[in-house]
């Protein structure tokens, strides 16, 4: 449902990834959301709020993650110190997780 594909790469590796994509002829089609899967296909909204259709034999769903905070705010409850980092926190890259590991190190 992004707007482009590779959107946290560089602009360098996004050039190779594009041009290996294109070499292998593959379709990039974004901005469009899954909303269905029924018998090989895929019904989408597309940007313009119509419905589409994909087929396909083979998906891999890469949609994602959303941070969920129900088990720090209860631990928060019983343990007085108690902090958040990385992708607890919200899902991004390994080098946030331990710039914020190492920050909060340095005041524990
Ligand atoms: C498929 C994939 C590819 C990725 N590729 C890259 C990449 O190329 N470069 C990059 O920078 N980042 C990448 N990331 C993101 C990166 O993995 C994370 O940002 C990073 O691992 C976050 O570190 P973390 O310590 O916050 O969480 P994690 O590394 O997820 O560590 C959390 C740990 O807590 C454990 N745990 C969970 N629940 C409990 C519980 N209830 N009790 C005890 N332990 C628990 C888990 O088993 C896990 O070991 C990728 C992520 C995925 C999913």
């Amino acid at each position: 449902m992004l707007a482009d594909i590779g959107m946290d790469v560089g602009p360098i590796m996004k050039f190779y990834l594009r041009r290996e994509l294109d070499e292998a002829g593959v379709q990039i089609q974004v901005s469009n959301e899954v909303c269905e899967c029924r018998a090989g296909k895929f019904v989408c909204r597309l940007p313009d709020g119509q419905k589409g259709f994909y087929e396909a034999d083979l998906a891999v769903l890469a949609i994602g993650y959303q941070a969920d905070h129900d088990l720090f705010e209860k631990v928060r409850k019983q343990v007085r110190e108690t902090y958040i980092v990385g992708d607890a926190l919200h899902p991004r890259k390994i080098l946030e997780a331990m710039r914020e590991s190492f920050d909060i190190a340095q005041v524990i």
